[in-house]
C-alpha cells in the first residue's frame, strides 16, 4: 500500500523563511492528490521533501508506513516529473527512458521491455531514436513521464509538469495523465498553481497559502464549502465575487452600500448567521450563481438586483458580464440569451441559497466547511 503521510512537516530556509508550516496530509494508496496554491505558497517544497530533494526541518514523512526522513531519494521508490522535463539532450528518447534502469543495473532485456511498454502507453514508439531537441514540447513531456513510468515506482510526483505547454496541449495532457493514473493504479502527488488542473485531476485537493494548508478536500466539496475566503476566491473561474456588508440587527438580512441595498436571507442561513447580527461580514457569490431572470426555473430561491453593465465578454456558450451596483463591482456568468449592451441597466437573479458568508477579520466561513 503506497500511502504517503506527512506529519507536522515544517521547512525553514535560511533560518527564517518558513516555506512549509505544520503540514499534515494523508495520501491513500492509489489516490491522486493535487497540491495547489499561488506562487511561493510552499507546494514545490512540500513535494521535494516527499521526494527527498529537500530535508525536512521538523516533522515526519512516511511512504508505505516507513519513515523516510533519512532515506535518500533513490531509495524512496518514487519517480518525479519536473516542469522543465530534465531530459538529457545528448541521449535519444530510448536512452533517456532507459537511463534510470541502467543505473540500477537492470538486465538489458527487462529495460527494453519496460521502455517499449511505456512508449506504447504514451504513444511515442516512433520517437525512440530521436534526441530531445527534435521533439515538440508535448512530446518531451511524454518522454519525461515515460522515464518515470519505466521505473514502476510506488509513488509518482509531478511538479507543474504542464506549465510549459500551450493551452490546448495542456488540456490534452491533463486527460492523459488522469488516464495514466487509472491505468497504472499508482499513488500520485501533483503540484500546480492552476485551479482548473487541480479541480479536473485531483481525487483530493490540498490548497496552500503562505506555507500553510488552508483546506484538504474533494474538488466539489472545496467548491461548495470553502473553509475561508482565500479558498473561495482561489477555486472557481472567474473568481467568486466578494461584497462587504453588515448583517442586520435582527439577523434577517444583509445591508450593503450604507444600507442602500438590502438582501433578505434564506431560512437555512439564519441559524448559522444568527450569532453575527450587526457585524461586518463579506458576502461571496459565484459568477455562475447570478442569472438572467428569464432563464431561471421555478422553485429556485433568488433575489433580483439591478446593475449597470461595464464590460461584456462573450465566450460562446456563456457570457461574462462585469457589473456595478452602488459601490460594488462583480462578475456574472450568464447564458448567451439576451446579451446586454455596455452601459445598459440589467436585472439579475442571484441564487441567494448558494451564497457564502465570511468573517471580515478572520476570513473564515461563517457557514463552516462541512
Ligand atoms: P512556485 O509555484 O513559484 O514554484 P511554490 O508554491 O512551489 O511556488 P516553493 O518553491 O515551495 O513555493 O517556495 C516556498 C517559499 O520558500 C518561497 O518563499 C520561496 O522563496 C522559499 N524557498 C524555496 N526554496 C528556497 C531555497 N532553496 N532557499 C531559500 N528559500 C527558498
Amino acid at each position: 500500500m503506497a500511502e504517503v503521510i506527512l506529519k507536522n512537516v515544517r521547512k525553514v530556509f535560511d533560518r527564517d523563511v518558513v516555506a512549509v508550516d505544520d503540514a499534515n496530509i494523508e495520501i491513500k494508496d492509489q489516490e491522486f492528490v493535487v497540491l495547489v496554491g499561488p506562487s511561493g505558497c510552499g507546494k514545490s517544497t512540500t513535494l521535494r521533501m516527499v521526494a527527498g530533494l529537500e530535508e525536512v526541518t521538523s516533522g515526519e514523512i512516511y511512504i508505505e508506513g516507513k519513515l523516510v526522513n533519512d532515506i535518500p531519494p533513490k531509495d524512496r521508490d518514487i519517480a518525479m516529473v519536473f516542469q522543465n522535463y530534465a531530459l538529457y539532450p545528448h541521449m535519444t528518447v530510448y536512452q533517456n527512458m532507459a537511463f534510470g534502469l541502467k543505473l540500477r543495473k537492470y538486465p538489458k532485456e527487462e529495460i527494453d521491455d519496460r521502455v517499449r511498454e511505456a512508449a506504447d502507453i504514451l504513444g511515442i514508439q516512433e520517437l525512440l531514436e530521436r534526441k530531445p531537441k527534435a521533439l515538440s514540447g508535448g512530446q518531451r513531456q511524454r518522454v519525461a513521464v515515460g522515464r518515470a513510468i519505466v521505473r514502476k515506482p510506488k509513488v509518482f510526483l509531478f511538479d507543474e509538469p504542464l506549465s510549459n505547454l500551450d493551452a490546448k496541449l495542456r488540456v490534452q495532457m491533463r486527460t492523459e495523465i488522469s488516464k495514466l493514473h487509472t491505468r497504472l493504479e499508482a499513488t500520485m502527488i501533483y503540484v500546480t498553481h492552476d485551479q482548473t488542473e487541480a479541480m479536473t485531476m485531483g481525487d483530493r485537493i490540498v490548497v496552500m497559502k503562505d506555507g500553510r494548508i488552508q483546506q484538504n478536500d474533494t474538488p466539489l466539496h472545496l467548491y461548495n464549502h470553502p473553509a475561508n475566503q482565500f479558498v473561495a476566491g482561489f477555486i472557481g473561474s472567474p473568481s467568486m465575487n466578494f461584497i462587504e456588508g453588515r448583517l442586520a440587527v435582527d439577523g434577517d438580512g444583509l445591508r450593503f452600500d450604507e444600507g442602500k441595498i438590502s438582501l433578505p436571507l434564506p431560512q437555512q442561513m439564519k441559524g448559522p448567521l444568527a450569532g453575527h447580527a450587526d457585524q461586518e461580514i463579506t458576502l461571496g457569490i459565484r459568477p455562475e450563481d447570478i442569472h438572467d431572470p428569464d432563464t431561471m426555473g421555478r422553485g429556485v430561491d433568488t433575489i433580483t438586483i439591478e446593475a449597470q453593465v461595464e464590460v461584456v465578454e462573450p465566450m460562446g456558450n456563456e457570457v461574462f458580464l462585469y457589473l456595478t451596483t452602488g459601490k460594488s463591482t462583480f462578475v456574472a456568468r450568464v447564458d448567451p440569451i439576451h446579451v446586454p449592451e455596455v452601459g445598459q441597466p440589467v436585472n439579475l437573479a442571484v441564487e441567494i441559497g448558494k451564497a457564502h458568508f465570511f468573517d471580515k477579520d478572520t476570513q473564515e466561513s461563517l457557514l463552516g466547511s462541512q
